[in-house]
């Protein structure tokens, strides 16, 4: 999910918002009610998020804000985002793409795997460039991870 091999690669933008600040008492980017003190950067400063949609609600905020560390860290290493040298192409899609709301579908977890259906809003040079798909997720020493997705579309 959320890579930039995944849409085209753009030479130029100003649209982009990786380095946009959320301060801690604005409402999460995650899409709670919550703010952001209270929500996602729990998770961003270390403490494990305790199930699948937590942390996908974390990574998606951490894509709006451009914890390329956060979103690496958190990508299982056999998954086919979890490798070191995305590093450079996360950071391209973070600094891309407008994270504009997130919308989580369906969310479940059975034992040490987990899933989260969702449907994410983005734009790309004010192209709409939202997705829907299911994310499968792991736990591994107590820590979800992120491993892998396939596309879903919106109902
Ligand atoms: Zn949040």
């Amino acid at each position: 999910m959320f890579t930039a091999d995944t849409i085209p690669r753009l030479q130029i933008c100003t649209h982009g918002n990786a380095l946009a600040k959320t301060s801690p008492n604005a409402p999460c980017p995650c899409g709670r009610t919550e703010k952001y003190k209270k929500c996602c950067r729990r998770w961003h400063n270390g403490a494990p998020a305790p199930t699948p949609e937590d942390l996908m609600r974390s990574r998606f905020t951490a894509y709006s804000l451009g914890l390329v560390d956060y979103i690496l860290s958190t990508s299982h290493p056999d998954g086919p985002h979890g490798k070191p040298e995305q590093r450079d192409s996360v950071t391209d899609f973070c600094a891309q793409t407008a994270f504009q709301s997130l919308e989580v579908l369906s969310a479940s977890e059975d034992g040490h795997r987990g899933e989260v259906s969702f449907y994410a809003h983005l734009s790309v040079a004010d192209q709409d460039a939202s997705f829907g798909e299911r994310s499968t997720f792991y736990r591994v020493d107590g820590r979800w991870l992120y491993h892998s997705g396939t596309p879903i579309q919106r109902t």
